[in-house]
């Protein structure tokens, strides 16, 4: 029987969200293997990247939360070389100077794609459970897609902390499936 294929949504594991970057979150790198392995249990690995333009609205200069990062044409823009190699697309969210996104669905198109492709089902992992996995997750849901979070490969930025546990509760009220493990 052909089963509807189901996608993986590797959100921004990128090098300013990696030990080392600009806005590392904590033990970030661990999310690489269970993503990997992940991307055997699918047809279609969708990698987003955050790719901000100088001076964008979302760094602190401009009042914004966040130091620069993920700056286009920078090393911390670039996409880990595991999650890299294994997209089969890769996806830009935050190119507009005056608009920030967190979720890769946000002026991406990325919901008519995975429609085209014939997806239902999205898996989502990645950097950070609390901002942009979370709002990847919600996005996916609202988009009508069954869409399942796997703790093992997502890393909480945890500002306030318990706030990477509390984006777990809130997903998981809003529909999303939570797994522990790959
Ligand atoms: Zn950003």
């Amino acid at each position: 029987m052909n089963r509807p294929p189901i996608a993986l949504l590797a959100v921004d594991v990128q090098r300013d969200f990696l030990p080392g970057g600009s806005l590392a979150v904590s033990d970030g790198d661990a999310v690489v293997a269970p993503l990997r392995a992940l991307s055997d249990q699918v047809s279609l690995v969708v990698a987003t990247r955050d790719f901000h333009p100088l001076h964008h609205c979302s760094f602190l200069e401009r009042g914004g939360p966040w130091p620069p990062h993920c700056i286009i044409g920078t090393p911390g823009a670039t996409i880990h070389p595991d999650i890299d190699a294994m997209a089969d697309l890769i996806v830009s969210k935050g190119t507009d100077p005056e608009v920030d996104a967190y979720s890769g669905f946000d002026g991406t198109g990325l919901a008519g794609i995975l429609r085209s492709a014939g997806v239902e089902r999205v898996v989502v992992g990645g950097l950070a459970t609390d901002y942009c996995v979370r709002a990847t997750a919600l996005a996916a849901r609202r988009e009508g897609f069954e869409t399942e979070v796997v703790l093992a490969a997502v890393r909480a930025v945890d500002v306030h902390a318990g706030d990477g546990d509390r984006s777990v509760e809130q997903m998981h009220r809003a529909g999303v499936a939570i797994r522990e493990s790959v």
